[in-house]
């Protein structure tokens, strides 16, 4: 994977990408299309399945996920006790190192070679995959989308739809580059190649490793949702399966995971439900009295509970962002994230709304100090997400965050001190207003580029010409007018 994508240098600022992605009209047309296919998908599936109930179930499920949140002490105790008593080994993992060291264990004590890995962002955030191939263990990405990423040597560009940034055509050159295959742009000739490859691989796999959408803590299990059950035969054929899973993904009994299962496909892709949804609840079981054996399943089960950072989440002000159920609603829905060719220019493994609030706490907000100031504020992601989560408040938290710790631009902190000075005075903002005025009108729409930092502003920007009439005195004429019971003249003429 090119691990610099999600991983640059820090401090990384969407800026250094963003420029480049808005100027690369294929790139945007892949995001575009597929981004907003998705989230008017989204919509109608929403309107068509919930109506005007859509608000109170989307607060619903946010509610819950508070509740679990609030008591999350208890419901990882909970959870340990029953995924223990059903026979899964419960791991705590306080970070990325131990997460993965935990992992790196047990493919060591089971001798692995043949790791097969089924779609999770807990392990992306882990880093986990260099970490198995550099001990020897060769791991293969069975979600198609991750495959093709990992035989580009690219990283995910969104946290549903890796390979959001990708056309057939490129799947096709890497199917004949990698797996010798014939080239075909046919989605389905490319679903069977790939799934020949893969077959082979699980066979010979002495090891699964997956993410887990959901944990429930009354009966242990981990739950699982994949529309290519891919992530069923990672769990099932090999004899050990390890799912790496943030805390944050708990709920607390089986009866709330309908709840969050109609919402999470319908937010994601528009379908009624995923096409699998696999719950585990321990290992394959054995003969036992008036039961028998499980025909399938691993011999050992693995959960591994990853914290790394989301308790300081639980501060009150971000407890709400571990409402998240990573459905990808909020990157279909922003402009932003459209305009910047998807979740690369992020510099993160969570990209648009969601990334851009939860990657400053997680990793330093001196690390991503203008993460927060990708966004239009438009409100759509809020609108979006089936959690109720207040992304629009949290971003601009951050920025005030950015600006009390000044890591924002100086030219910007000096433009708003400027501004506000202004903005203090009827007298100095009316001589300021007057003055943009003039020099506009002398400019007269002719694009003159700015130099320095402003240059950004007016490269894709073009000078606006000042109206004819000025605010007030359109306001005054018109209060003089309607004094006057008639109609101002500004307005004549207009519809
Ligand atoms: S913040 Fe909301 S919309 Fe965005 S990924 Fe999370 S649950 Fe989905």
């Amino acid at each position: 994977m090119n691990e610099g994508l999600l991983f640059p240098p820090l401090p990384h600022r969407i800026e250094s990408r963003a420029p480049a992605a808005a100027r690369d009209i294929s790139l945007q047309q892949f995001v575009r299309h597929a981004t907003v296919t998705k989230d008017t998908g989204r919509v109608d599936a929403c309107r068509a399945a919930f109506g005007e109930r859509y608000d109170n179930l989307r607060r619903h499920a946010g509610a819950i996920k508070s509740h679990t949140l609030d008591h999350l002490d208890e419901y990882l105790e909970r959870f340990e006790a029953a995924a223990t008593r059903a026979g899964a080994t419960v791991h705590w993992a306080a970070d990325a190192a131990s997460a993965n060291r935990i992992c790196l264990d047990i493919a060591k004590r089971i001798n692995a070679k043949v790791c097969v890995k089924s779609k999770s962002m807990a392990t992306e955030e882990t880093r986990l995959l260099p970490e198995l191939e550099a001990a020897g263990v060769k791991t293969i990405e069975t979600d198609l989308g991750e495959f093709i990423v990992q035989l580009d040597g690219d990283a995910p560009s969104h946290i549903v739809t890796p390979m959001i940034h990708k056309n057939r055509a490129s799947v096709a050159r890497a199917f004949v580059r990698d797996l010798g295959a014939p080239y075909t742009e046919d989605p389905g000739e490319l679903t069977m190649i790939a799934r020949a490859h893969m077959r082979k691989l699980f066979e010979r796999a002495d090891l699964g490793i997956s993410g887990g959408n959901f944990l429930i803590a009354e009966t242990g299990s981990l739950v699982i949702c994949t529309n290519e059950g891919n992530a069923d035969l990672t769990v099932s054929l090999p004899p050990v399966h390890v799912a790496l899973v943030g805390i944050e993904k708990l709920i607390p009994a089986m009866e709330h995971l309908p709840i969050f299962l109609k919402l999470l496909a319908r937010s994601a892709t528009a379908q009624p439900l995923t096409i699998y949804t696999t719950c585990v609840t321990g290992p394959a079981r054995s003969a036992g009295q008036g039961s028998s054996a499980d025909v399938d399943g691993p011999r050992e089960l693995h959960i591994v509970l990853l914290d790394n950072g989301r308790s300081e989440l639980l501060r009150a002000p971000t407890r709400e962002l571990l409402r998240c159920i990573r459905c990808g609603a909020c990157l279909n829905a922003c402009p932003v994230y459209k305009a910047v060719g998807g979740g690369h220019a992020y510099g993160s493994v969570y990209s648009g709304p969601i990334g851009a609030t939860i990657t400053p706490h997680l990793k330093g907000l001196h690390n991503y100090p203008d993460l927060a100031t990708a966004s239009s504020l438009c409100g759509a992601c809020f609108h979006a997400c089936p959690v109720h989560i207040d992304l629009p408040a949290q971003l601009i938290a951050l920025r005030e965050e950015a600006a009390r710790r000044h890591l924002n631009p100086a030219p910007e902190r000096v433009t708003m001190k400027l501004w506000r000075w202004i903005m203090q005075s009827p007298a100095r903002y009316r001589i300021a207003s007057g003055l943009a005025r003039f020099v506009l009108s002398r400019l007269d729409g002719v694009d003159i580029p700015l130099p320095g930092p402003l240059g950004a502003w007016t490269s894709c920007r073009t000078t606006p010409r000042p109206g004819a009439i000025d605010f007030r005195a359109w306001w005054n004429e018109r209060q003089r007018t309607k004094a006057n019971c008639g109609r101002p003249a500004s307005d004549r003429g207009r519809a």
